[in-house]
């Protein structure tokens, strides 16, 4: 049988976030993820999904980019990214990344950061979360992580209290994360009441939610070497807008 994988959904936008952002590019959402986030805005993607061959994910990925022929910062556009639900769930997924790596695209993935990272390919850019408090899923962190990490990669905390600021600061101070990648810190948008999927986890209590401009604020005070981040797409779009 031909490698497959199980797909949410396939489509052409621009990356939202990451150092990428504004830039064209092919999304390849897999099924499911073993994290349940409180601020998870995907959860369609725990389940909804269609097992699909390579060859015809790449059929799909290669009518979108048709008429592409531009490069930018020597990067072939449309970039893809793989996400999810978490792509590192289904171990076919490297495979595929190589696949269009070989074929001279820029391959992105978006992962939680609690699966194996190192066994990518070195050519796929691995854009890893750092689970933090409020998200309730902070123990899940694979730390060894960290030190596959290269200047390729992007690490992103994506941060909702007062007390996730903290943490992150504290966390990139202690493994000195500026000197191994750019680090990105998202604000957390807050969910609309059908986004709110029964099976996420609950903010931790004693949590203090912290707005936009106080994070930015704090960033700026502290001198944070980070780029703040809003997720671009839920600004062009409504903000649950799918295949966006
Ligand atoms: S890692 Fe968290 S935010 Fe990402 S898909 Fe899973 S539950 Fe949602």
């Amino acid at each position: 049988m031909s490698a497959s994988l199980v797909v949410n959904e396939i489509y052409l936008s621009l990356q939202g976030e990451s150092t990428f952002a504004g830039l064209p590019c092919i999304f390849v959402r897999l099924t499911a993820c073993n994290l349940r986030c409180s601020y998870c805005d995907t959860a369609y993607a725990f389940t909804e999904g269609k097992r699909r061959s390579f060859e015809e994910i790449q059929a799909e990925v290669t009518k979108l980019a048709a008429n592409y022929h531009a490069q930018v910062s020597g990067h072939r556009l449309p970039l893809i990214e793989f996400t999810g639900g978490e792509p590192l769930l289904q171990p076919a997924a490297a495979a595929l990344m190589k696949l269009f790596c070989d074929d001279g695209f820029t391959v992105l993935v978006e992962t939680s950061g609690a699966h194996d990272i190192s066994v990518l390919d070195p050519r796929v850019r691995r854009i890893m979360d750092l689970k933090s408090p409020s998200s309730g899923e902070v123990a899940r962190n694979r730390w060894e992580n960290l030190r596959h990490l290269r200047p390729t990669d992007e690490v992103k905390f994506v941060l909702g209290t007062r007390e996730d600021y903290a943490w992150a600061k504290g966390i990139l101070a202690e493994h000195r994360l500026a000197e191994l990648c750019p680090l990105l810190l998202s604000w957390v948008a807050p969910l609309l009441p059908h986004q709110q999927d029964k099976s996420l986890k609950a903010v931790p209590a004693g949590q203090t939610p912290i707005g936009r401009q106080e994070l930015v604020n704090a960033i700026i005070a502290d001198r944070l070497p980070v780029r703040f981040q809003l997720q671009m797409h839920k600004f062009i779009w409504p903000p649950d807008e799918r295949g966006v």
